[in-house]
């Protein structure tokens, strides 16, 4: 067996707390980290774990199992999503919170990373179940949260309306309305134009500059991986910006078609159907099939781990840009950049979310609310930025753009912490 092989083998089993505390390592030993700061960063600052019973529609409490994780607040409040899904665990909710903390770092934003996640089937459950659990969840982490302290934001299966809800308990704990304490909210109750749509066109506008930067003509064909709202929300923005969408997939399966999909009618499907899957305009796909797909731009939009050593020679797309969180293996990265594909990480192709959420808690913290226009033109200057920092920093070292993020951004928090002396 070569020695590829052997290294792969190893990294394909890492959880993904593992494959993000190697990517630090990783980066520690490129910008030279000192050693206590490292060690610091590879765990998180705080970790709370709840158990949250909750009245079921049948009559019956069932209790849940959720996390809060505050992985660091060197530079500000911490700040990150909750997450509803089946297959949540505590080191994932690490692993996401780590992310957190460089996203908001290179997009030089004032926070600090964290996450939050409760294991349940959000799919199968009815408005008043994820309602009672969500209040619940939100009084058992009340004790961390809070404006200054750690703000959360939607992630996989969470909604602006259950935004709404944690603002709502967390406001009658405290006896008044503290529309700061989560970002994701609907607008009328002090949520931002352009936060739905953000994390959508945030990788639109990173893509738009790779593809200058590789000399690639516009009109560039698209393939997504996951339809909730990063992935729809991509799909409508790339195609309002003159890019064919050829191929599209959610956790069921996927429709792919060369000549380029139809995907206001794909989104009527979905929201009839609640799956692409069975859209009569192109081929039945697999959900995997999609990331081998021939097109320009991949965009995987769903969970981590999609892309491995097995699949990564077999990727078409010159530019892979990550608008979810963890989807490139290690293994999978080493293999890419040999091949000469450009990976926009998640920590930049994905950061327009939060950038909107920092947007939304300022609007709420000064009561005055901007126009979408202003949101968006702030979210393109910052992500423009983000990209070039990233790009100079990765031709600095030699090295992808995942290594030139990281090292901006883990800079950055190495020089916060070292400032403050917050470390042993
Ligand atoms: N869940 C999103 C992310 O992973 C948004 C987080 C936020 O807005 O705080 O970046």
């Amino acid at each position: 067996m070569s020695s590829t092989l052997d290294r792969s083998a190893v990294q394909s089993s890492l959880n993904v707390w593992q494959m993000a505390q190697r990517q630090l390592d990783d980066i520690a030993s490129i910008i030279g980290l000192d050693a206590s700061i490292h060690a610091y960063l590879r765990e998180p600052k705080r970790a709370l774990i709840v158990s949250v019973p909750v009245r079921m529609d049948s009559g019956a409490i069932k209790v849940f199992e959720g996390y809060r994780v505050q992985h660091n607040m060197a530079r500000g409040p911490a700040k990150g999503g909750i997450r509803f899904h089946p297959d949540v665990t505590i080191d994932e909710v690490k692993a996401l919170a780590m992310w957190m903390t460089w996203k908001c770092a290179l997009v030089n934003i004032p926070f600090g990373g964290a996450k939050g996640g409760v294991i349940c089937d959000a799919k199968n459950m009815s408005m008043q179940e994820l309602e009672n659990l969500t209040r619940r969840f939100t009084s058992e982490i009340s004790i961390i949260i809070g404006p200054e302290k750690d703000i959360p934001a939607p992630d996989v299966y969470t909604t602006p309306q259950i935004m709404a809800w944690i603002m709502d308990t967390f406001s009658m704990q405290k006896g008044y309305s503290i529309p700061g304490v989560v970002t994701g909210k609907p607008i009328a109750i002090g949520g931002s134009l352009g936060r739905d749509k953000a994390t959508a066109r945030g990788c639109l506008y990173v893509v738009q500059e790779a593809m200058k930067e590789l000399g690639l003509s516009d009109g560039a064909r698209v393939a997504i991986q996951g339809f909730g709202n990063a992935g729809l929300n991509a799909a409508e923005l790339m195609l309002e910006a003159g890019y064919k969408i050829v191929a599209v997939s959610d956790s069921r399966g996927g429709v792919a078609n060369t000549d380029g999909l139809d995907v206001q009618k794909i989104v009527a499907h979905k929201a009839e159907t609640g799956s692409v899957v069975g859209f009569s305009g192109g081929e039945q796909i697999s959900n995997k099939d999609v990331l081998e797909y021939d097109c320009d731009v991949l965009i995987p939009a769903a969970l981590e781990k999609v892309i491995t050593a097995e699949n990564a020679p077999r990727i078409k797309a010159k530019i892979i840009a990550e608008a979810a969180n963890g989807p490139t293996m290690p293994e999978a990265d080493e293999i890419l950049q040999e091949r000469g594909i450009m990976v926009l990480p998640d920590i930049l192709a994905n950061a327009g979310g939060v950038t909107v959420s920092y947007f939304e808690w300022v609007q709420d913290l000064q009561e005055n609310f901007w126009e979408e226009q202003t949101v968006n033109d702030r979210l393109r200057i910052i992500m423009v930025r983000a990209f070039r920092e990233t790009l100079e920093r990765a031709k600095k070292y030699n090295v992808n753009m995942r290594r030139g993020a990281y090292a901006v951004a883990v800079g950055r928090v190495a020089e916060a912490t070292s400032l403050r002396g917050v470390y042993p």
